[in-house]
């Protein structure tokens, strides 16, 4: 299995590094973000597993990544306060942050609580989970895809490639993140073979129905819009 990614928003270079450590002896891949702008960039990436998010930032405040990201994403996020001030707190679960701790804490206690929710998301992403956009719709438990109530047939590699379209909705995809995470670290060919396949998809959906759901991102990659 690979490793699980986490990014540490935090412009304490002290906290930092000791989360980083921690957090690579506990097995998992991290990267740093040291204000809330490179936070904010770093944290779209749809590879990331979960995101540990100061609040008090230079740049963009924790509050305002969080707020933003949650547009686009629902990666499992941790705010770290530095007061044991409620309204903080309250306003954080507010724009979707799943959990705080209060500075300082036990690392133990952060760990644990990564633990529940990187569980919750891998249950989230294996369970009876349905993707919908518009009328198209994407089963993942029984590999069932449909638009507009038609059933639609799609090969393993087809549905995987529309599947992690449709997870990451509303994000430019490059050609090259498709390929690692849909073909996977191993595939050496070149990234020739997903525009093959975009073409298969479309000709299954987009011009059965006469629709643009993919849209090609020139010189990019790929994006399914909400
Ligand atoms: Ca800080």
């Amino acid at each position: 299995m690979n490793k699980k990614k986490i990014l540490i928003v935090e412009d304490e270079q002290k906290i930092a590094r000791f989360l980083e450590l921690e957090l690579k002896y506990e097995g998992y891949d991290v990267t740093i973000a040291k204000d809330g702008r490179e936070g904010f960039e770093k944290g779209k990436d749809p590879d990331i597993d979960l995101i540990i998010l100061d609040l008090m930032l230079p740049g963009l405040s924790g509050i305002e990544v969080c707020r933003r990201l949650r547009q686009t994403s629902d990666v499992p996020i941790i705010m770290l306060t530095a007061k044991d001030d409620i309204s903080d707190k309250v306003t954080g679960l507010d724009i979707g942050a799943d959990d705080y701790m209060t500075k300082p804490f036990a690392v133990e206690e952060l760990l644990a609580r990564i633990r529940v929710l990187l569980k919750r998301k891998y249950h989230r992403n294996n369970g009876e989970e349905m993707l919908i956009i518009g009328k198209l719709k994407l089963c993942k438990n029984n590999f069932k895809v449909e638009y507009d109530s038609e059933n639609i047939e799609l090969t393993k590699k087809e549905f995987e490639l529309l599947e992690y379209l449709m997870r990451n909705k509303n994000i430019v995809l490059s050609r090259e993140k498709i390929l690692d995470n849909v073909w996977g670290y191993n595939y050496y060919g070149d990234t020739n073979i997903i525009d093959v396949y975009i073409r298969y998809i479309r000709s299954k959906i987009d011009q059965k129905y006469n629709v643009s759901l993919i849209e090609t991102v020139r010189g990019v990659g790929y994006i399914i819009r909400d």
